[in-house]
Formats: C-alpha cells, structure tokens, sequence
C-alpha cells in the first residue's frame, strides 16, 4: 500500500508542524508553504492529518 500526502495550498499557513510531525521528513517549507518533497516515503501514519485540523493535509491511497 502507497500513500499520496497533498497539501492544499490555500489552507496551508506554513507553520510547519507537519514537518515537526512526519516521521519519514516528507515535508519541507517552501516560501511559507509544505511541501511534499518526499511524497514516496509517505507510509500513512495520518500524524500531519490529525496534527493540522485546518484539513489542509489529505491523505490517499494509491
Ligand atoms: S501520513 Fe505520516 S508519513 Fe505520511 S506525510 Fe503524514 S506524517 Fe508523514
């Protein structure tokens, strides 16, 4: 099972805790946004979902 984490830029404030969270380092902040940088390494935790209630994160299957 793969993972797809994407970030809806809108939603998204850059502060970051979902690089704090993610223990595989999938994000970065880019210009005060995250960044899936390493998507693939995704394994589905759901930390960065449930840390930011905002729903900026979705989580999907692939
Ligand atoms: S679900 Fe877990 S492993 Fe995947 S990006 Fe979020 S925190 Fe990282």
């Amino acid at each position: 099972m793969a993972y797809l984490p994407e970030i809806n830029e809108e939603k998204c404030i850059g502060c970051g805790e979902c690089a704090e969270v993610c223990p595989v380092d999938v994000y970065e902040i880019q210009n005060e946004k995250a960044v899936p940088v390493n998507a693939d390494e995704c394994i589905g935790c759901e930390s960065c979902v449930e840390v930011f209630e905002q729903g900026a994160i979705t989580l999907t299957e692939i």
